[in-house]
């Protein structure tokens, strides 16, 4: 049998996609394959992001914040967040909303199996696990099978360690998080803390670097337990999950497609903001505009734009100069949330601001330092 598609990767790209397609019309009655090596029974990750609308998961959100907090060890920046929500969404709550969803269509199955190969042949997608062979119109892939090589030269790890904690009495204000705390030792390099509280006896606090390279478990584990007892002051708790997460924040490029019928989703499409980590949102662009182009009846690739093409130029020149240590991340992030408003910041990180928007971000950071990181930067793109 030949399947219209085969969603390579349940994660939250390949997730987004069927939910997506079949609460499309047009689409809803496509033969599809998902195949997973993992049930999507755990909750191995919460997804925070921020948005001006409703997104299609507003569901499974399980916190809002309006207000949010920038600290280094000179000042703290508090700041209600005009037109953005800040919001919460736990992996668990997502993989259930939308496998359940599935469950109402029989034009779709979930294969648990590992993944081991794709090609094409003839125009048709072909994937491979140990024991079997599917074909489809399309493969939409979001497993690092096809991913470039990534190195230290050209790729920081962002690298954390969270815990939920859980106290007796209200400790929290569930109505400010806090999205950088730059007030840490900095000794393996940029490293911030990250406090989301989610109600008055509950917060997820992350110990979060952008580095070369990982430390050992119990590094992470020290310094959280140093914060939460020396600079937030709370003795009391529980820790009641722990969350563990490398995200590549590189200037290499990741392929979009593997010829014309197997198209790259989510991390391994590109969809992971170089400089910041952030994915999940591009991930639900990227989503909409392959449904709206097999809506279109036309081929779901997609091509840069200029604008893209600069959102990813300033993207890698921001890596560049933090691997070479023209400038460590605290810098960089604490200059523009001196001079900026966060929602200029939010929405260039969005890669949704005008060019005169960027020249004012660009402006707040030093041309000595950023130049060359730029100028390297723009020629090894256009000799790739
Ligand atoms: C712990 C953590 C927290 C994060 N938090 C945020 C956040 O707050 N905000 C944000 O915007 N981004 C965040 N990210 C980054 C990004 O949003 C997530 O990594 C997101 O899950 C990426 O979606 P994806 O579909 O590309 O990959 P995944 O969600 O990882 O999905 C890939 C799927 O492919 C499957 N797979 C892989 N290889 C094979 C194989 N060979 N065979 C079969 N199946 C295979 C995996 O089991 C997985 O289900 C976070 C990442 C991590 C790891």
């Amino acid at each position: 049998m030949k399947y219209d598609y085969i969603i390579a990767g349940a994660g939250c790209a390949g997730l987004s996609l069927v939910y997506k397609l079949l609460k499309t019309p047009e689409l809803s009655n496509k033969s599809i394959l998902i195949v997973d090596k993992d049930p999507k029974e755990e909750n191995d990750r919460t997804w925070c992001f921020w948005e001006k609308e409703t997104g299609p998961f507003q569901n499974t959100v399980i916190h809002e914040w309006n207000r949010l907090t920038f600290k280094n060890d000179k000042f703290t920046n508090t700041f209600d967040l005009k037109g953005y929500t800040y919001k919460m969404i736990r992996g668990i709550d997502f993989y259930i909303h939308v496998l359940q969803f599935i469950e109402q269509f029989d034009n779709v199955i979930f294969v648990k199996d590992e993944i081991k190969s794709f090609d094409v042949i003839e125009n048709i997608a072909i994937l491979k696990t140990a024991s079997q062979t599917f074909k489809a119109n399309y493969i939409f892939n979001s497993t690092g099978l096809m991913q470039p090589e990534l190195s230290s030269k050209n790729t920081l790890l962002q690298h954390f360690l969270g815990w939920e904690i859980k106290t007796n009495t209200p400790f929290f204000n569930e109505k400010e998080a806090t999205l950088m705390d730059f007030s840490v030792s900095q000794h393996h390099g940029t490293t911030f803390m990250y406090v989301l509280p989610t109600s008055k006896h509950t917060a997820l606090v992350e110990y979060t670097l952008f580095t070369g390279e990982l430390i050992p478990k119990e590094e992470y584990r020290k310094a959280i337990k140093a914060y939460i007892e020396n600079d937030i002051l709370l003795k009391e708790y529980e820790i009641s999950h722990e969350e563990f997460g490398i995200i590549p924040m590189s200037s290499q490029q990741f392929p979009l497609h593997s010829k014309q019928q197997i198209i790259h989703i989510g991390t391994a499409g590109g969809n992971t903001k170089a400089s910041s980590g952030y994915t999940f949102q591009f991930i639900q662009k990227n989503t909409d505009s392959i449904v709206e182009k097999l809506c279109n009846d036309t081929a779901p690739i997609k091509t840069l734009s200029l604008r893209d093409k600069m959102f990813q130029w300033y993207d890698s020149t921001l890596i560049e100069v933090i691997i070479s240590g023209r400038m460590s991340g605290k810098e960089i992030f604490s200059r523009m949330f001196k001079k900026l408003s966060p929602e200029k910041i939010l929405k260039f990180l969005d890669n949704e601001s005008s060019i005169t928007e960027d020249i004012k971000i660009m402006t707040s950071l030093p041309i000595q330092k950023f130049l060359p990181a730029g100028i390297k930067q723009l020629f090894q793109t256009s000799s790739k």
